[in-house]
């Protein structure tokens, strides 16, 4: 009896250092206390935040923005059909930008990864036709990446191509969109996707959308090149690209577009 009492002993012994030894610190004795702390061991000081000013009003744009449009004019925008080119789009009213159809997408000059971006839109005008074929345009992050705009005010189409859906990829949580006579804005948070050396993916893009102040994508990851045919999957490592808006043959318009690098 007292030889079985005596192995199942040194059997706990040898359990205890052989998960000290698994954790690598085989001589730490098994009471020891920690140091105790004081409040300001875990206060960090250096460097202090950037300070910035933030806008008088929510959705106008912080001091440290990039002024993508302003009503002014489209300076930071040129042509997807011929990138010498200006941007084909009508500035009405020296206070939003209107899609000009068949004039194809415009781009921004500046090339983008992670950031945050605020734009306005508006479904045209007048409403005619319907689905997909009434007020769609997009937001395309890196050039290959959409965000869709669409007229989703009283207008049924498939669920993953309404507006505030990444397109064919992810619907919106919600359907928060105004009248077609209303602007709506979009907030986003965008995370660019990362690549190995070799060039393969490492990680995805995320994204988070506020659709007129309310969440419609919440961090999801972005699955990969928006196809309108086929499932999506990543192309090839890219770096920093523009960010291009879609011309889908409606007159959906845009205003106050800014951006920030993140
Ligand atoms: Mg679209």
């Amino acid at each position: 009896m007292k030889s079985i009492t005596f192995s199942c002993c040194l059997f706990i012994i040898g359990s205890t250092t052989t998960h000290c030894l698994a954790q690598g610190y085989p001589n730490t004795p098994p009471e020891v206390s920690p140091m105790p702390m004081k409040p300001e061991m875990t206060e960090v000081w250096e460097p202090e935040v950037k300070v910035i000013s933030a806008a008088k009003k929510l959705g106008d744009a912080p001091s440290d923005a990039i002024i993508l449009f302003d009503g002014k004019n489209l300076d930071q925008w040129v042509s997807q059909k011929d990138v010498t080119q200006p941007a084909p789009w009508k500035i009405i009213d020296k206070d939003y930008l209107e899609v000009a159809p068949q004039s194809g997408g415009i781009q921004t000059k500046m090339q983008f990864g992670d950031c945050q971006l605020h734009i306005e839109f508006s479904a045209p005008d007048v409403v005619d036709n319907q689905g997909q074929g009434r007020g769609n345009s997009g937001i395309f992050f890196q050039n290959r990446y959409e965000l869709q705009i669409l007229d989703s005010y009283n207008n049924r189409t498939y669920r993953n191509g309404q507006a505030g859906s990444i397109y064919k990829d992810h619907a919106p949580l919600v359907n928060a969109m105004r009248g077609p006579l209303e602007w709506n804005s979009f907030d986003v948070i965008y995370t660019a996707p990362r690549f190995k050396a070799d060039g393969r993916l490492d990680s995805p893009a995320r994204i988070t959308v506020l659709h007129n102040g309310v969440v419609v994508q919440n961090n999801v990851t972005i699955n990969g090149l928006t196809l309108y045919t086929g499932l999506h999957t990543y192309p090839s490592s890219h770096g920093e690209d523009v960010i291009s808006l879609q011309d889908h043959g409606n007159k959906t318009q845009f205003r106050n577009i800014w951006i920030r690098r993140l």
